[in-house]
């Protein structure tokens, strides 16, 4: 198949281009390097994917690009590009979520009803659609109530996707991610600072009192609810959500990373922040049922391996 992979020198497109050139697709990957975070921790990101010949690569902004080039002839695109992350949606930052994650999406799906023959068009949703919910395990039906402007963004283009779909038939499918982890996670997100925290012998910091819960989901995982995604004829036109299938409290993360580090943790609470929500919990069953999905990786096993990827990049820092 000929797969466009947007977002593709992030944390999730570089997991998933890789998976997809290993299954002996052709990639096109498209990142604009947005700097929320550094250009270098992106460019390692697709040292990978770079390895390969079938691998092409268009650095440039989806809301400038003509994207009619990039979408011509393509099987499946994969929606991975946003900006992401949810403490730093307020204020004047707002105007980047709205491009990257509204325009962006509206642009891209316009585009595929104009050129046409794209088979799937899977788009990176997110759980913060849901934002403080009160209820569990979330179902797909819950109430969408985001508690960030970041979440507003996620929930329209998803609902683009829902759109371009009943009214077009543009075939989406709106895949919501509920905290994804592993190695090359973003460096804004709570395990990649723990493993850094704990390399640097400094200690944890933890908003809020540490009782919170995630349910934490392996990048692995995530990867592959999207090749599912793309196959399933199920998927076409559905929202799902895509979790790990248990929820723990950060208290009990950082309990598993003193197991897996070899130390012992000092943890640092500070104020609960704007947007956080407090407990995330998944209903799968949707998912498994279209995709067959089921999450395959135990956080143990995965915060081993994110720690190892920490200790290989952060080693490499220090010996510079
Ligand atoms: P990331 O920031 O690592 O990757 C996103 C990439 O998209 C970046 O490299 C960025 O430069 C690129 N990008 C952003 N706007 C662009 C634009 N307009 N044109 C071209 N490139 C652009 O983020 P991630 O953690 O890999 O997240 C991937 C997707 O998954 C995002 O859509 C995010 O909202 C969603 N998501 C992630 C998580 C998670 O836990 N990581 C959870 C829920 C949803």
């Amino acid at each position: 198949m000929r797969c466009l992979v947007t977002g593709v020198a992030g944390f999730v497109g570089s997991h998933l281009a890789e998976r997809l050139l290993e299954d002996g697709h052709e990639v096109c990957g498209v990142d604009a390097f947005i700097d929320y975070y550094d250009r270098a921790i992106k460019e390692k990101n697709l040292e990978g994917p770079r390895s390969w010949n079938s691998f092409t690569f268009v650095e440039g902004n989806l809301i400038h690009l003509p994207l009619e080039r990039l979408v011509e002839g393509v099987d499946w695109v994969f929606h991975q590009a946003a900006q992401a992350g949810v403490r730093a949606s307020w204020g004047e930052e707002f105007a980047r979520y709205t491009e990257c994650n509204v325009l962006a999406t509206q642009r891209l799906l316009e585009t595929a009803l104009r050129v046409g023959g794209v088979k799937r068009l899977v788009y990176a949703s997110s759980s913060s659609v849901y934002g403080d919910a009160q209820t569990f395990p979330i179902l797909e039906e819950s109430q969408l109530r985001p508690f960030s402007p970041y979440g507003v963004t996620k929930l329209a283009a998803e609902n683009l996707c829902t759109l371009y779909h009943h009214n077009f038939q543009v075939p989406t499918v709106s895949l919501r991610y509920f905290t994804v982890y592993g190695p090359r996670q973003r460096p804004d997100m709570a395990f990649h600072k723990f493993c850094k925290a704990i390399l640097n012998h400094e200690p944890i910091r933890i908003y809020d009192d540490g009782y919170q819960t995630r349910d934490f989901t392996y990048i692995s995982d995530v990867v592959e609810a999207n090749i599912r995604a793309a196959t399933s004829e199920a998927a076409i036109g559905q929202v799902m959500n895509i979790a790990g299938g248990s929820r723990v409290t950060l208290r009990s993360v950082i309990d598993i990373l003193e197991e897996v580090s070899c130390s012992s943790v000092k943890v640092a609470f500070e104020a609960k922040q704007h947007g956080d929500v407090r407990h995330t919990f998944a209903d799968t069953q949707r998912a498994q049922q279209c995709l067959n999905y089921s999450p395959l990786i135990s956080l143990k096993e995965g915060l081993a391996e994110e720690f190892d990827y920490a200790r290989s990049i952060y080693r490499l820092v220090q010996t510079a």
